[in-house]
């Protein structure tokens, strides 16, 4: 997996020291010997993964980290702090700056490798759906997502075969509002995990401690756990197993004697990660979903039905009615344009009304509407649209106190297997000219011609 990895510290020899390492495993590094060089490299670079040392002159590693993780654009990317200070305080403060783990060094190898391996597997996840969401906020009217601070009402599950424990662990928990479920044997675990709905998962090592790490896979392996960020319990002496957990989907750990302060700020940072990705996902189904959605009416949007169609005539023949609301142009200029913009919610109503939930319906622009339904035949596209036209102009509309009558005239065509959306458009558009020609509140049906004169010009 290469990946780009931007290294900061004040000291050469600590940069060519790191610099040879990771070109050893062929990553591609970049350097900064300052924070303000560190910043100026994330901009300009991008990297994947920030190592970044803590004493440095000017601005420290913590005003660094804090700078990264208060900008969106960079604050999705992982950084490690790298540092000769050990005691819990100094990682705390580490945690709390948002950084998303700590190094002491000298930096042990594995422990290094293990941790950029699990780092850039999730963000490689995490990335794809940023430039998904990116690419469709493009078409929206989304703002770029900061992660949420709050933990209230986050659920973890805590598996231990020790109940005090998981006891201990919900009382640390408890402060940040995080609820947690205990579950002392594996089964339990799965069951509650695989109903959903949890934002973290603490599984702590048992003296043997493979039932954990072939839990943690377990849960990778698996589409609705997939994505619940695994924090590891261990003791210091199973360092070797931690690592290996890391290989199977841990994403972070804490030593026994657990301190409080630091299981805080580490369960804080993977469940502000699990929130960040979910909120990616929310925004790209809102986007995706306005795309193809015309904010008036709240049908399918021209660009929707058009795609729909062409895939529906690649597979088979499809009735195309193209709906015009008469006289429109008087409703807005003689009531307003609210009357107007009303009258059309309401056609959009009358017609989802009187459609089946497989047929297409959406306002093809102005006051035009197309309903496609694929596969039918002409005597039933043509029951259809008498329907539709009898439907909407049945009742009046009432716009305040006034009560307006509507109608629409429909052209209506049968296209077949392997025409155009544009040639089916057009057919029903010359059918739709004639019902309006003939005064209006009609349905006409195009003919051979239609579809021919339009197949000839194509
Ligand atoms: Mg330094």
């Amino acid at each position: 997996m290469t990946a780009r990895i931007l290294v900061v510290d004040d000291i050469a020899a600590n940069l060519r020291l790191l610099e040879a390492k990771l070109l050893g495993e062929f990553y591609e590094v970049g350097l900064a010997a300052s924070g303000p060089e560190a910043l100026t490299a994330v901009a300009n670079w991008m990297p994947d993964i920030i190592l970044l040392d803590v004493m440095m002159p000017g601005m420290d590693g913590y005003e660094v980290c804090r700078r990264l993780k208060l900008n969106p654009s960079t604050a999705h990317i992982p950084v490690v702090m790298v540092t000769a200070l050990v005691d819990a305080a100094e990682r705390v403060r580490g945690l709390e700056a948002g950084a998303d783990d700590f190094l002491s060094k000298p930096v042990d190898d594995p422990t290094l490798f293990a941790r950029l391996r699990a780092l850039l597997r999730v963000k490689q996840v995490q990335d794809a759906w940023r430039l998904r969401a990116e690419t469709a906020r493009e078409l929206g009217f989304e703002t770029p997502i900061l992660p949420t601070t709050s933990m209230r009402g986050s659920r973890c599950l805590v598996l231990s075969t020790d109940a005090e424990e998981v006891a201990a662990i919900q009382g640390i928990l408890a402060a940040d509002g995080v609820a947690v479920q205990g579950a002392t044997v594996v089964e339990d675990a799965w069951m509650a995990l695989s109903e959903g709905g949890f934002d973290m998962a603490i599984l702590c090592l048992s003296p043997d401690g493979t039932d954990a790490l072939r839990f943690a896979s377990r849960l990778r392996a698996h589409a609705i756990t997939r994505d619940i960020p695994v924090l590891l319990v261990a003791q210091p002496t199973q360092r070797s197993l931690v690592l290996r957990g890391f290989d199977l989907g841990a994403n972070d750990h804490v030593l026994r004697p657990v301190d409080p302060n630091e299981l805080r700020a580490r369960a804080r940072n993977q469940i502000r990660r699990k929130h960040y990705q979910e909120q990616l996902w929310a925004d790209l189904d809102r986007s995706l979903e306005l795309a193809v959605t015309d904010p008036l009416t709240s049908l399918r949007n021209r660009r929707y039905v058009m795609r729909h169609l062409e895939g529906v005539l690649r597979g088979g023949p499809a009735a195309v009615l193209l709906l015009d609301v008469d006289r429109f142009k008087l409703i807005n200029d003689t009531h307003g344009h609210a009357a107007g913009d009303a009258a059309l919610r309401v056609v959009a109503e009358r017609l989802k009304a009187n459609l089946r939930a497989a047929d297409v319906v959406a306002r093809f622009g102005g006051e035009e509407f197309m309903v496609v339904l694929a596969g039918a035949a002409t005597d039933y596209a043509l029951a259809v649209a008498e329907r539709l036209r009898q439907t909407i102009h049945q009742d009046s509309i009432s716009v305040g106190d006034v009560g307006l009558s509507i109608s629409v005239s429909i052209g209506v065509v049968l296209a077949p297997q392997g025409s155009t959306g544009a040639q089916a458009t057009a057919a029903a558009d010359a059918a739709l000219y004639r019902a309006k020609a003939a005064g209006r509140n009609l349905v006409m049906l195009a003919g051979d011609a239609d579809l021919q004169g339009v197949t000839a010009d194509c």
